[in-house]
């Protein structure tokens, strides 16, 4: 079993004591008692600290981190160890010790003893590194080990990028896991947090909520349990996955985590904060890809990694859909058993099936309609790829004349200055520009006159759903369609790609929408 424990510390055993009662109630496995919190710490208020723990019942570990490993107060060795020992005396079932400290003979033999007294207590030994990955983590592994074989052995770093996290997913795979905990701290290392239930660890740490977490990236309990589903992990649980920079605020892992937990399908989604150039992009797929006890199924891919994506699977000479060719970017990798990397984009299908859609036709039934795409950005590229790839008459219109061109001429359609939108007659006006998008809400690419009541108008724009263009739009009779309909059919066709079925259209709608629109 791996535990998910909460970390917990306070400044008093009140606080202390409230906490560890929330962390039981929000579902923790295991209690992480973080006692160099708390003011006035002896060895008497450790035990009286350990004794409210064990009211919870969870197990327990005792930890009192020195401040040069993360920390928040130092002691003296007699009186760490003195404050451990009573920990242990008091019932704790794991008590942690850093191996820096245990090293010393002064500081193993009163532990030591204890140990051998209450034999039900296991020992962790530790080691953080707070600037970036172990000089050599397997040799701080094998001194643990030789200190006491017995030992649970605990090895955290931060992860400066999200490709230091390799070596200590390798250390965990290798060691089969079971008397280990391996993290990567800061953002790039969330998914150490969440992967180490599937490589069997001994443990993952999660925070009561961000402001109380004990380490950078813990991730709160309730984001494990809920959107990482963490009581459905297991050995066999396949990886998906957002590429991007930034990831925070997406919501394709709401989405698609809901979509796996609705139709019973053994896979999680996580974010991949991946920072950093083409190459750096390229350790990391292959890392992924190379490594099959990981189980990756596949990548969405966002800014600023779509070309570097569809360059990914070009360089090894695999399958890259034809559109995602001609837009010249691609947006979801997938990811076979044999580790081999396909490319899709699944944009311009996303804004197909929005436009078709709403106006009620087959994607040929566009076929010589008058479209004004507004935009010559990543946006623009896919929306224009799927209109030329059915025949549709296309305008593109940009602040730049010289991108519209150059998009223009690439597939082969017209292009002209925003001002030139006021004289044309388009039967769909489609925007790809960021105007309109929050916090700049009152902003729109098209003046009011130019819309109509035989105009479809599409804005690829989603946060806010409805935008000043499309109430703009609405006003003057038009059809609307919103770019919340787009990133959700998006999302439906890269699920497609993913798991070769169609996912519950209405519980991705569901989540989309929620999250919009509060
Ligand atoms: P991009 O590559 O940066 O392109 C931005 C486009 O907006 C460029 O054509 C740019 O014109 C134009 N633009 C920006 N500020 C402008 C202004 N003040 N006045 C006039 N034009 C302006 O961005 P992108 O990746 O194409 O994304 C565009 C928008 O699409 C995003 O903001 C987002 O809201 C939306 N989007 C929707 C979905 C979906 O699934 N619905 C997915 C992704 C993005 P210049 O060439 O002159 O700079």
């Amino acid at each position: 079993m791996t535990y998910l424990t909460l970390s917990v510390s306070g400044s008093d055993i009140e606080q202390l004591s409230q906490r560890f009662r929330a962390a039981k109630t929000r579902g923790a496995e295991a209690l992480e008692v973080r006692l160099d919190g708390l003011a006035g710490l002896g060895p008497d208020r450790a035990g009286q600290v350990i004794a409210q723990a064990r009211k919870t019942k969870l197990p327990v570990i005792a930890t009192c981190r020195e401040p040069n490993e993360g920390g928040a107060q130092s002691f003296g060795i007699a009186e760490k160890t003195a404050i451990l020992a009573e920990c242990i005396k008091a019932g704790a079932e794991f008590v942690d010790c850093e191996l820096k400290i245990f090293s010393k003979k002064e500081a193993q033999r009163p532990i030591r003893e204890a140990l051998k007294a209450h034999p039900d207590c296991r020992l962790i030994l530790s080691a953080h590194q707070m600037k970036g990955p172990f000089e050599d983590i397997n040799l701080k592994y094998e001194t643990m080990l030789s200190l006491w074989p017995m030992a649970i052995c605990k090895l955290v770093y931060t992860a400066r990028h999200i490709n230091d996290c390799f070596e200590g997913l390798d250390l965990l795979h290798r060691s089969g896991g079971k008397d280990m905990i391996v993290l990567s701290m800061g953002q790039a290392g969330l998914m150490t947090r969440v992967l180490a239930k599937k490589l069997g660890a001994f443990l993952t740490f999660a925070a009561l909520d961000q402001d109380t977490a004990t380490a950078a990236g813990q991730i709160p309990i309730d984001v494990m349990k809920d959107l990482f589903r963490w009581d459905r992990l297991d050995g066999q649980t396949e990886v998906f996955g957002l590429i991007g920079n930034p990831v925070g605020h997406s919501l394709s892992p709401a989405l698609f985590n809901a979509a796996f937990e609705k139709d019973a399908i053994n896979a999680v989604y996580l974010p991949f904060l991946l920072e950093g150039d083409p190459e750096q992009f390229c350790d990391f797929v292959d890392g992924m890809a190379e490594r099959p006890w990981l189980s990756t199924g596949g990548f969405s891919v966002t800014i600023p990694h779509k070309t570097h994506a569809l360059d990914y699977v070009n360089g090894k000479g695999e399958f890259v859909d034809a559109l995602a060719a001609s837009i010249g970017a691609a947006n979801t990798l997938k990811v076979g058993f044999n580790g081999i990397v396909c490319g899709y984009n699944t944009d311009y299908a996303g804004a197909m099936d929005a436009l078709t859609a709403a106006m009620g036709l087959e994607p040929h039934a566009l076929h010589e309609r008058q479209v004004a795409v507004i935009g010559a950005g990543g946006v623009a590229r896919a929306v224009v790829a799927g209109l030329v790839d059915v025949g549709a008459h296309v305008t593109i219109y940009n602040r730049t004349l010289k991108k519209a061109r150059l998009l223009a001429e690439e597939f082969r359609c017209k292009a002209a200055g925003l001002e030139a939108l006021s004289a044309a007659e388009p039967s769909v006006i489609i925007n790809c520009t960021s105007l309109g998008m929050y916090p700049e809400v009152d902003a729109s690419s098209v003046a009011k006159e130019v819309l109509g009541p035989e105009m479809t108008v599409f804005d690829t724009v989603y946060n806010p759903v409805r935008t000043q263009l499309l109430e703009a739009a609405e006003q003057a009779g038009a059809t609307t369609i919103s770019g919340a309909e787009m990133f959700i059919r998006q999302a439906i066709a890269q699920y497609r790609v993913f798991m070769g079925t169609e996912p519950d259209a209405k519980v991705i709608r569901r989540v989309v929408m929620n999250a919009l629109t509060g």
